[in-house]
């Protein structure tokens, strides 16, 4: 792991500690390591930090809930998965993040990700703490009966840590709108309730117009403002994409519409690479194939100009924008020398944490705008929030109206993350002014709401 440059004593102390105490959990020390070195500069100038044990408990989940979740598969053959609800912190709001459905998931993903999402939800200026969950099922091949008992199963445990001020879930990879109304339909049946507890439902009970595009449009909404920031734009822009699900989708999307050029879309077999670039028909068929559950290469049996690179990645094509929207892990130190080499200027992360620390590192070193997921990543739960507005008010918005709050919301996190960092003479630094300006509230409210 990257040696983090942890300068203020007190976050050394609590990253010493935090190491000591979860040596396994390499996703999560990671990311409070990144936190922890933005930090350094400004704990100092926030009264009572250290009095009131406020980092200690910052790191720390206020709940962890682990249970197992049994169900049975259309042979009849029972199967058992692990499930889980992190909680991380309700400092400003009930719990909220999504959940995963991954053969990956385990605690320190999940924790990782509870972490940052505490981060998130606080930079969208919403009422909302920060969670994640799920399990290690994976769906890739499970039929809609199979998928259905998983999730009752799941929900059949999980409803009573949840609710509409408790806690609220939604997806994440692999918990898509199926899957949510599936766990929908069984917490309203176990808890005789129509309430806001999932957001991502769909329309027709209770869902919001928006938040399916709404990660992949507020990402770009947010690279739009940066680039505004050296009065600069979209248009003509040559734009890689990893990822061919629904923040890579909706991000190519909107990007096409704006006037740019998409090169490249991923999954976990490889990339695909269209030099005269993917336009709305091209997307179309992605995502039309995509909800067969067909693979990327897909695309270069129809589009035969088109290439395939099988088990690779796409960070050695050249662009101006890079938005890695696949998975955590997915651009290393030698990928980012690449990048730099090639003349990327942008990096917008619309994964959570796809950029490993030492490439961070190496981006702002070199002058790459580089956006972290926390920041332009989270117009997905902004949205989520808004859906928990409209289910309070039993009323639906439009889609203008949903869309220009997003864009509204993530030119307000684009603008906080940039002023922080200025005012920490840090300028261009968007992981340090994100995590100080997002840190800021939740630790106003930990202080004043006592050690709890
Ligand atoms: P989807 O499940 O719709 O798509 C995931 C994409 O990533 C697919 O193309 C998938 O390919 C690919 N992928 C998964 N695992 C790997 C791997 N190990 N190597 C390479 N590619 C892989 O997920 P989303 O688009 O919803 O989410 C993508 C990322 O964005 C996740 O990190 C998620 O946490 C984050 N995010 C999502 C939000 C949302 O609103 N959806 C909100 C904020 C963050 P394949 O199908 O072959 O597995």
């Amino acid at each position: 792991m990257k040696e983090f440059n942890i300068t203020n004593d007190y976050c050394k102390r609590v990253w010493n500690e935090t190491r000591a105490q979860y040596p396994d959990q390499e996703h999560f020390l990671q990311a409070v390591g990144l936190v922890l070195e933005s930090l350094s500069p400004a704990v100092d100038s926030i009264r009572g930090l250290k009095e009131n044990a406020v980092l200690e408990r910052f790191v720390e989940p206020e709940r962890i809930i682990m249970f197992r979740v049994p169900w049975v598969d259309d042979k009849g053959v029972p199967r058992v998965n692990r499930g889980y609800r992190v909680q991380f912190s309700s400092a400003i709001g009930p719990y909220k993040g999504g959940l995963r459905f991954s053969s990956e998931v385990n605690l320190d993903i999940l924790k990782f990700l509870g972490f940052e999402q505490v981060l998130k939800n606080s930079l969208t200026t919403l009422p909302m703490g920060g969670a994640k969950g799920g399990s290690d099922f994976d769906s890739h091949g499970k039929s809609d009966a199979e998928v259905m008992r998983f999730c009752q199963s799941f929900m059949t445990e999980l409803y009573r840590h949840i609710g509409a001020d408790t806690d609220v879930p939604a997806g994440d990879k692999g918990v898509g709108s199926r899957e949510v109304a599936y766990l929908f339909g069984q917490y309203k049946r176990i808890m005789n309730q129509f309430t806001g507890v999932l957001t991502g439902k769909w329309l027709s009970f209770g869902g919001s117009l928006v938040r399916p595009e709404a990660t992949g449009y507020g990402l770009v909404y947010f690279v739009e403002r940066m680039l505004a920031s050296k009065n600069d734009g979209i248009e003509g822009k040559n734009v890689i994409i990893s990822g061919d699900g629904n923040v890579a989708t909706f991000a190519a999307q909107k990007l096409i519409r704006l006037g740019a050029k998409v090169l490249t879309l991923s999954d976990s077999t490889g990339f695909i690479l269209d030099e005269d670039g993917i336009d709305e028909e091209k997307l179309n068929y992605v995502m039309a194939f995509r909800a067969e559950r067909k693979k990327i290469d897909e695309y270069v049996k129809k589009y035969q100009k088109a290439k395939f690179f099988k088990g690779e990645r796409p960070w050695k094509v050249k662009a101006d924008i890079a938005l890695p929207c696949a998975t955590q892990d997915e651009i290393y130190l030698d990928d980012a020398k690449v990048m730099v080499a090639n003349g990327v200027k942008i990096v917008g992360e619309g994964a959570n944490m796809p950029t490993r620390a030492e490439a961070i590192e190496c981006f702002i070193k070199s002058g790459v705008l580089f956006a972290p997921g926390k920041a332009s990543n989270a117009g997905g739960v902004a949205v989520s929030g808004l859906e928990m507005t409209q289910n309070s008010e039993r009323l639906h918005w439009t889609f203008e109206k949903v869309d220009n709050k997003l864009k509204s919301i993530m030119y307000g996190i684009h603008d906080n993350s940039a002023q922080t960092a200025k005012d920490f003479g840090c300028a261009d630094n968007y992981v340090l002014g994100a995590n100080i300006y997002g840190f800021k509230v939740v630790a106003d409210a930990m202080m004043a709401q006592g050690l709890v």
